[in-house]
């Protein structure tokens, strides 16, 4: 098998770890499979080198940012070579130029292009396993970038799919995904297989055991991806294609997002170009809107509610004192979201009832909803977060 795996930066935390990671390594070696790494930094080291940069500039120039902050993962692939040589095997490390990974000009969140696979492949047919430095790589004038916050994923999957590996493994200090966070349901269950639709989901709520862009790029590269431990042999959450999944389940999972805060706009004027405005200005503003719910207008007047991450409320309200877009305005920032995500609701009726029924009997008021195909969420006043998911977790039989 052509194996490309990666390591996130708790799995290579320290030289033990690395080490740990090289046995790892060894025995898939010694299995017959070609093996392609891609290492994280050690954990915490990018954002050592983050406060490095910010203790002498406020604003340091971005392209030197690139070149710190892609060092990290220089220091893990290397020493990862090292162990590995040391145990007897052909290795060597190399950076995201060298992988041939190219990107764009846009230093510290560049995109990948392309990957000139050249000398991947010419090492993979050496017979020697490659450590890559992930979250790296080259733009078309020679200077190095870096792919943003988590990047190593992304590059992992990009290298994955152009080399077209069988399998792209996600190593980090959990075992996969669960059917919910198994701090807040003790019976919450591993996956053993999910789609990619809805390990996005599960992602943009919390579970951040993954890289967002880096399951959205293994969905259109089809690549198979697999999320596991280092630090067991437990089999992980497989992530493929909807149609790979024979027995769909109803709901796969429930998840919570705490980083969550409401506006609601009271007496807007109900004509054409009111949300327009709104919705420009916190767009120009880079101000991401979650939901958006508005009721139908009366009297000329009607109401609309938004939700935004918590910690660009502020900012939210500093752009509603200059619009001034309503009679009253309200903000409120302890909300939470619960969403019961499943690929199964697509074809089933009565999922979002029994979500609303279930809350109604805990006594929990749902202030706004949205659905998807795959997707219910429901606002809900914070302290009834933790509950909310137990009760649903219970309701569509997710425990063990
Ligand atoms: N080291 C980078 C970060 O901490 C990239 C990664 O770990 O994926 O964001
Ligand atoms: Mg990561």
């Amino acid at each position: 098998m052509l194996v490309v795996q990666k390591y996130g930066g708790t799995s290579v935390g320290n030289v033990e770890k690395i080490k740990n990671v090289a046995k790892r390594v060894s025995s898939n070696l010694r299995n017959g499979d070609k093996v392609v790494v891609v290492v994280s930094a050690m954990g915490g080291e990018t954002d050592k080198l983050v406060g490095y940069a910010g203790e002498i500039s406020k604003t340091p120039p971005k392209r030197e940012m690139d070149v710190l902050l892609s060092s990290g993962e220089r220091v893990t692939s290397s020493l990862l070579a090292m162990a590995l040589e040391s145990m007897g095997h052909e290795a060597i490390s190399l950076t995201g130029r060298q992988a041939g990974i190219k990107t764009n000009n846009v230093h510290t969140t560049a995109r990948i292009e392309s990957i000139d696979t050249q000398v991947l492949k010419k090492n993979l047919n050496e017979n020697k396993v490659i450590i890559v430095a992930g979250f790296q790589g080259i733009t078309e004038n020679n200077e190095v970038s870096t792919l943003g916050r988590g990047g190593s994923d992304l590059s992992a999957v990009a290298i994955a799919g152009a080399i077209n590996a069988d399998v792209c493994e996600i190593y980090t200090d959990v075992d996969g995904i669960y059917t919910t966070d198994p701090r807040i349901e003790p019976k919450a269950r591993k996956l053993e297989k999910i789609s990619y639709d809805e390990m996005l989901e599960f992602a943009s709520m919390g579970a951040k055991v993954l890289q967002n862009r880096s399951v959205e790029l293994a969905k259109k590269m089809n690549v198979k991806l697999v999320t596991r431990s280092s630090f067991n042999n437990n089999e992980g959450t497989l992530i493929v294609k909807e149609e790979e999944i024979m027995e769909e389940a109803l709901v796969s999972g429930i998840a919570l997002d705490k980083n969550q805060a409401r506006v609601t706009l009271i007496g807007i004027s109900d004509k054409p170009g009111i949300a327009a405005q709104i919705f420009e200005r916190l767009s120009e503003e880079n101000l991401n809107v979650d939901m958006i719910i508005q009721n139908v207008g009366i009297y000329g007047e009607a109401n609309l509610s938004f939700t935004i991450a918590q910690n660009e409320l502020e900012h939210a309200k500093r752009i509603m004192d200059e619009l001034h877009p309503a009679k009253n305005i309200e903000f409120d920032d302890s909300i939470v979201k619960v969403s019961v995500i499943g690929v199964g609701m697509k074809s089933h009726s009565g999922v979002a009832s029994s979500a609303f029924s279930a809350l109604a009997k805990d006594g929990i008021n749902i202030q706004m909803i949205s659905t998807s195909e795959i997707k219910v969420s429901m606002v809900i006043e914070a302290k009834y977060g933790e509950l909310a998911v137990r009760t649903l977790h219970k309701v569509y039989n997710l425990q063990d």
